[in-house]
């Protein structure tokens, strides 16, 4: 008896999996050619696919308008009455087919141009219609084209109440996959799901805490809702279950981290260590510094895993944490390997490395996608052997050619533009444990952000800044105020000091935004001429040997004014350096702003930041330029960009797909977020695989959605 209930539930469960993932070919109405065209211009493959992609808006088919009350820019609007004329017009290319709607009010002209055999052929003139579609005017006289009809009736429920508009594309319109064309198929994959008896994946429990619908009515009222409340409950559903998914798998992974998976004990406090930390500190640590080392100390010689992610802000101080943190493992006989999003910055990494170490003895090699050929083979030779102790590189380390006698400890740097399967590449790299991983970022992230990508992680903060810094003054600029910008920047000169022009380059304008760059340079270079001044170039499209002898005359304060893209957005430190001058600065978004700015300011002296722009610019350009000049708290601008322009568009996380989020917004739905961490939290504390029956449907779509992890394969 027992045995056939959960055999049953059993069976429930695999149909609607199955059901889930049907290819969308065997929906009815679909159809190979079809099939492909959703698969190529919206990337809907299954069934699940077509139920997921919701509406961008909805059209009110609540209402009937009567005829006489029709005016020009009423937009869509449904109708209902008789159709009393049908006729076929016009010669050839302008033949069309004409009707005409007749209710108590009032007539009005129906026009179409396509399937017009077929139209004329299946509408009946006599017949009272339900009439959708858009208010058109023609030489003042109003008539609706092409408008979508249907027998009064009888009108289908996906023409009924609010109906879902969907995201299109030409290709899709002229096939009849535009939003009319697939609502009839959306509504045959809701009946297909409701037939498979699917399992609610959310528990009772959380759908009476919430107030939420079961499954099935979300889908039904996400796609075709009654009216507005009942699209706005479905709403709060499927943005909680957005959520709270993504927050079980961070969760898991973490206290399935932190329980089962060992990591190599950092026993010792060693000689290169503390030779550093006694002898060759170049200045005194901060107090956030400190506890930041103690917090990873601790880390590290419990026997588990770290992944700790360390924010701070723009010159807080990350590098030497970073270095400090190597330096435990290597004192434990582990090596370590630092990892940057760019060359020039991992080139950087590896002089301010040098440098600290430069009484230490300690073999650090770069490893990067232009080190090739015999000097490559002799770096990862002796990596493979255990005489380096350092690797700095950039992607090029996780390839697979790279191995390590023994690695222990893995530094990211600006995490920001690597996804969590980079990440994860690193990791098995080492053996019979996963590397400590020591996170760096100096985008600050808000809370709500942060819980989202980096949930899985433990947080250290440096929130304080070296001691003397002064907070960078800010000024938007426009042409005019060149001479006087010039005239400035020579002033700075003579005392000393150093100067970067950044322009922007983007992909789409390339040639144009090169051109400019060198317009910008040769400018430069005839108002501070040589042999008073020197000037640096750096750019993406430079041999690689170029860009470097460029940067490095440059950081040795040979040349004083660097002219560049923003290759030198992260990372780049010459506390030498007092002006950021940012030309087109409205083509910049906020936290690249922010980035570039942090530039300056790593020294003592008082550092500027100018805002090159044109007098007029969008509303949400000076927003941006406004919020810069007010404040130089990496927070506030991290926050001020989240609600520009929403997390999707943060660097990297959509291409990479950690956040897979398609109606809950990370910057509006806050709450939302929060009450879904804090149940995932007690699920995960309570019942971390899933066992009770009540939670085998949460079971079931988290090895659906994350099911290629190592850790969702373990309990399926
Ligand atoms: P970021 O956190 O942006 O990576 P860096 O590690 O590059 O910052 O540090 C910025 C600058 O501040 C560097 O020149 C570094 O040597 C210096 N610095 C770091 N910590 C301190 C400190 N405690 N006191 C003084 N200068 C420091
Ligand atoms: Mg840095």
């Amino acid at each position: 008896m027992f045995n056939r209930q959960s055999n049953r539930s059993k069976n429930k469960s695999e149909l609607s999996v199955n059901t889930w993932n049907t290819p969308v070919e065997y929906i009815k109405g679909v159809g190979p050619a079809k099939a492909d065209l959703l698969k190529k211009e919206l990337g809907i493959h299954t069934l699940g696919d077509l139920l997921e992609d919701y509406p961008t808006r909805y059209v009110d088919r609540t209402q009937i308008t009567p005829i006489n009350h029709i005016r020009t820019g009423d937009g869509y609007v449904q109708l209902r009455g008789k159709l009393i004329q049908l006729e076929m017009v016009g010669e050839k290319k302008s033949r069309r087919l004409m009707g005409v709607l007749k209710d108590s009010s009032g007539e009005i002209e129906m026009i179409w141009f396509q399937s017009i055999k077929i139209l004329e052929s299946i509408l009946q003139v006599g017949q009272d219609y339900l009439v959708f579609g858009k208010v058109n005017s023609f030489r003042n006289i109003l008539n609706i084209t092409h408008p979508e009809m249907e027998l009064a009736n009888t009108p289908s429920p996906i023409s009924k109440g609010w109906v879902p508009v969907y995201r299109s594309t030409a290709k899709l319109d002229k096939k009849y996959l535009d939003s009319k064309g697939r609502r009839p198929l959306i509504f045959e994959a809701l009946k297909m799901f409701k037939d498979s008896q699917p399992l609610d994946p959310l528990p009772v429990y959380l759908r009476e805490k919430y107030k939420l619908t079961d499954q099935l009515s979300t889908f039904y009222n996400i796609h075709f809702p009654r009216g507005e409340s009942h699209q706005k409950q479905a709403e709060r559903r499927i943005k909680y279950e957005e959520f709270f998914y993504l927050q079980l798998d961070l969760i898991r992974q973490m206290t399935f981290r932190k329980g089962a998976s060992k990591g190599f004990v950092l026993e010792k406090v060693g000689d290169q260590f503390s030779s550093f930390f006694q002898k060759h500190l170049p200045f005194q640590l901060t107090e956030a510094q400190k506890k930041v080392l103690k917090e990873i100390r601790q880390d590290t010689r419990n026997g588990k895993q770290m992944n700790r992610l360390l924010q701070g802000d723009v010159g807080s101080g990350k590098t030497i944490i970073g270095f400090m943190t190597m330096l435990l493992a290597i004192d434990n006989g582990y090596q370590a390997c630092l990892m940057a999003p760019t060359e020039i910055l991992a080139r950087q990494h590896l002089a301010s490395l040098q440098d600290f170490a430069k009484n230490l003895g300690l073999s650090i090699e770069l490893l990067t996608g232009s080190i090739k050929g015999k000097s490559r083979k002799v770096i990862l030779d002796r990596l493979a052997l255990g005489e380096l102790a350092i690797l700095v590189g950039t992607h090029a380390l996780i390839e697979d050619t790279v191995i390590f006698k023994q690695l222990g400890m893995v530094i990211i740097d600006e995490q920001h533009r690597f996804g969590v399967a980079q990440r994860a590449k690193l990791w098995a790299k080492s053996k019979p444990f996963l590397p400590h991983v020591l996170v760096m970022t100096a985008t600050p992230i808000p809370r709500t952000l942060h819980m989202t990508l980096y949930g899985d992680l433990d947080v250290s903060v440096i929130d304080e800044l070296p001691p003397g810094r002064k907070p960078i003054i800010t000024k938007r600029i426009t042409a005019y105020s060149r001479p006087n910008l010039y005239q400035f920047i020579s002033q700075e000169i003579e005392k000393g000091k150093q100067v970067y022009v950044v322009y922007p380059l983007i992909e789409e304008s390339e040639k144009l935004d090169l051109a400019s760059l060198m317009e910008g340079y040769d400018e430069m270079s005839k108002v501070f001429p040589a042999p008073k001044f020197k000037l640096s170039i750096v750019h993406g499209k430079m041999p690689q040997e170029q860009k470097d002898s460029e940067m490095e005359r440059f950081a040795k304060g040979i040349t004083q004014i660097l002219v560049a893209t923003t290759v030198i957005e992260v990372g780049v430190n010459v506390p030498n350096a007092s002006i950021m001058v940012i030309e087109n600065s409205e083509r910049f978004g906020l936290s690249q702003l922010h980035q570039l700015r942090g530039r300056v300011g790593r020294g003592s002296d008082q550092s500027y930041c100018f805002l090159m722009a044109g007098h007029k610019v969008s509303k949400e350009a000076s927003f941006k330029m406004n919020t810069m000049v007010e404040t130089n708290d990496g927070f506030k601008i991290a926050e001020a960009d989240l609600s520009l322009r929403g997390p999707g568009t943060i660097d990297g996380t959509q291409q990479s797909g950690i956040i897979e989020l398609k109606l809950a917004s990370i910057s509006e739905d806050g709450n939302i977020l929060t009450a879904a961490r804090n149940d995932a939290k007690s699920i995960i504390a309570e019942d971390p695989n899933f066992l009770q029956p009540q939670y085998s449907g949460l079971k079931e779509i988290l090895i659906k959605k994350y099911g290629k992890g190592k850790i969702w394969a373990k309990i399926s």
